[in-house]
């Protein structure tokens, strides 16, 4: 997992936001992605996972919002959230 920092707008730890101010949102996968996910976890693999992402508690319930969603299109559909909510860097 990388460390949290809010895929709407960018606030991380950097910017003095605590840990706890951090949600991670699992989107959903196919079946054929839930399928290979099984395998990397019984072969221990580490890595982010394209379907998580970092929200700050401004957007959390966001996100959340959308969790139910793939997450391509879960993720296109919040990233045209960044530019509406005025906030993006
Ligand atoms: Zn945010």
């Amino acid at each position: 997992m990388r460390p949290p920092d809010c895929f709407i707008c960018q606030r991380s730890l950097r910017d003095g936001e605590p840990y706890s101010s951090f949600t991670d949102v699992w989107f959903a996968l196919t079946p054929e992605e839930e399928a290979i996910r099984r395998e990397q976890d019984r072969q221990g693999w580490v890595g982010h996972p394209p379907e998580v992402e970092w929200f700050c508690d401004k957007h959390s319930a966001l996100a959340e919002e959308h969790a139910h969603l793939h997450w391509r299109e879960a993720l296109e559909l919040l990233a045209r959230q960044r530019g509406q909510l005025g906030e993006a860097r």
